[in-house]
């Protein structure tokens, strides 16, 4: 079984097309989307639609996802202008959609979220040492698959430490070891910050027990000019060219 795992679309439906046809060429039997479909990008009805119509496709909450049918306090103030401002775009079903995600989901031996496993709603990062330790022992999964922070990266827990790789290149296969715990992160499909402006994806191969992280050339420079036009804040549209 071959499952795409993406996350953090944003709104951005140049990134997200990209992604659809570059999955569709890599014989994926299912797709599971971490969250964050909307926020920051120009497009956030027509993203839920396209993701939506992806088949044996499974969806997470993300914290832009609870933001625009919750609240949005805790967001910065650009950012929380683009939740009003997307709330006025999304159709009533796109709103009951996002309504209906859960934080979690489990499938065999990995788990699936969209910021962390212990406390989901609280959207905390797992990029430092505290939170990775803390996903580690307040889950059970041996495989855990995380988005939120953008940036894509496989840890290892071997014993006591973890290795880290971070920044994979496009096409680096990780194996899922089978006496190891890990975690990855499958980057953003329409923001990553990495220095990467390539959409970032992975492909979790759960009969060959390997992970590939999967690079997409998108027309970013569409992707910015729309959130321009739709009088989004400038740095929503600045950023995608350097993929920060
Ligand atoms: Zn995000």
């Amino acid at each position: 079984m071959r499952l795409a795992v993406f996350s953090d679309i944003h709104g951005n439906l140049e990134a997200l097309e990209a992604f659809c046809a570059d999955a569709e060429t890599r014989r994926i039997d299912r797709y599971m989307c971490l969250g964050d479909i909307v926020g920051y990008g120009a497009d956030p009805e027509a993203c839920v639609v396209r993701v939506r119509s992806l088949p044996n496709v499974e969806f997470i909450l993300g914290n832009h996802d609870h933001a625009v049918v919750g609240a949005a306090s805790s967001m910065r103030r650009d950012a929380r202008r683009v939740i009003e401002w997307t709330k006025r775009q999304l159709s009533a079903e796109s709103l009951y959609f996002l309504q209906s995600l859960d934080v979690f989901r489990n499938w065999g031996d990995a788990l699936f979220c969209h910021a962390n496993p212990y406390r989901p709603l609280e959207w905390y990062y797992v990029a430092d040492k505290s939170h990775i330790s803390r996903s580690f022992a307040r889950s059970r999964a041996k495989i855990l698959f995380v988005g939120h922070t953008h940036v894509a990266m496989a840890i290892t827990r071997r014993n006591f430490f973890c290795v880290y790789l971070r920044h994979p290149p496009d096409g680096t296969i990780v194996p899922a070891a089978e006496l190891n715990r890990q975690i990855f992160n499958c980057g953003s499909i329409g923001q990553p910050r990495d220095g990467d402006p390539r959409a970032s994806y992975l492909i979790y191969d759960s009969i060959k027990k390997s992970v590939e992280f999967v690079r997409v050339v998108y027309d970013h420079a569409a992707a910015s000019r729309k959130i321009r036009e739709a009088g989004l804040p400038e740095v929503f549209a600045d950023r995608l060219a350097a993929g920060v």
